[in-house]
């Protein structure tokens, strides 16, 4: 049995997890501490909390510091050339060392990657992906954001350029909406959770959770056509990823995989616009809850980072 340290850095909380593997390949978590981000205290005292769960974890586990497998799964990426954070929408991070500095802080290498990365990986080896992960295994987080992830024969695909499986950020509704990562028409700004509720606000004048949303749609024609447009979105998007990768199987994650209505209106929508006389690609829940990305930051390896000075 192998003890390794998994970190999940969220927008909100920095969760830890100590995980107990198996000779099997079976994961079963030992301890688990959250502490919120505190984005708005800025990107020192995001580096000096993270390092401070790290040495908490560590303690607690029974580990050397200087051995411990740690792994970190984080918003956004690391730019190959310069290796500072791009892409994340903790936006304190962008263009910022956080490897090296907590690296430098700890006094030790750790192994990072997307957060929707360490998602897809966990669900692939752990979740409701494995009976594909012999295969290509697409994993969806649809939440506050939109992510993804690729896992090929078990491992990150990570891509030439660190962007491997962001489709949150291709554009499927030309022209409308403006998004923070500089274009317009992101699939993030129709398919996550702020983009449907503010949908729905901007057309009734009432603020609404997502689940309240998708529930009155029958009776309310604002609601009815905010859930049109995640339908729609959700449909072209997944489609003309489906038409690329081909994936074995499709995992969504994040808050809005608890949308009933994404697994039979919205996989219609994706049939419709696949290029290909039927669908039969799997599109499935996920198995691991909240604890999805961290247990996937927890099985990184050192050769999956996506950093620049991978090891
Ligand atoms: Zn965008």
């Amino acid at each position: 049995m192998t003890r390794r340290i998994g970190i999940d850095l969220g927008g909100t909380k920095i969760e830890a997890v100590v995980v107990d593997v198996d000779d099997a390949g079976a994961l079963s978590i030992a301890s688990r501490r959250r502490i919120p981000t505190s984005a708005d205290e800025g990107y020192e005292a995001i580096v000096a909390r993270l390092a401070g769960l790290v040495r908490e974890a560590v303690r607690e586990a029974g580990l050397d510091l200087a051995t411990a497998p740690i792994g970190c799964g984080m918003p956004g990426n690391f730019t190959r050339r310069t290796a500072l954070v791009k892409n994340s929408n903790t936006v304190c991070l962008n263009g910022r060392p956080l490897r090296a500095d907590l690296e430098r802080a700890l006094g030790r290498a750790v192994a990072f990657d997307n957060d929707a990365n360490c998602f897809a990986l966990a669900e692939t080896r752990l979740g409701a992906a494995r009976a594909w992960q012999g295969g290509l295994v697409f994993g969806v987080i649809m939440g506050t954001g939109v992510g993804g992830g690729i896992v090929h024969r078990g491992e990150v695909w990570s891509g030439a350029q660190g962007i491997a499986g962001e489709w949150g950020h291709h554009a499927v509704f030309e022209g409308r909406r403006a998004c923070y990562c500089g274009h317009t028409g992101c699939l993030e700004r129709w398919a996550s959770g702020p983009a449907v509720e503010g949908d729905y606000a901007e057309r009734s004048g009432q603020r609404l959770p997502l689940a309240e949303i998708a529930a009155r749609r029958a009776s309310d024609a604002h609601a009815a056509a905010a859930i049109e447009n995640l339908i729609e979105a959700f449909g072209r998007g997944l489609a003309n990823l489906i038409d690329v990768l081909d994936p074995s199987a499709v995992v969504l994650g994040g808050g809005l995989s608890n949308l009933a209505l994404l697994y039979d209106e919205g996989r219609a929508r994706v049939a419709k616009y696949v290029f290909n006389d039927e669908l039969l690609t799997p599109i499935v829940p996920p198995a691991l809850g909240d604890s999805a990305g961290v247990l996937g930051a927890a099985l990184l390896e050192p050769h999956a980072c996506l950093s620049g000075v991978v090891e």
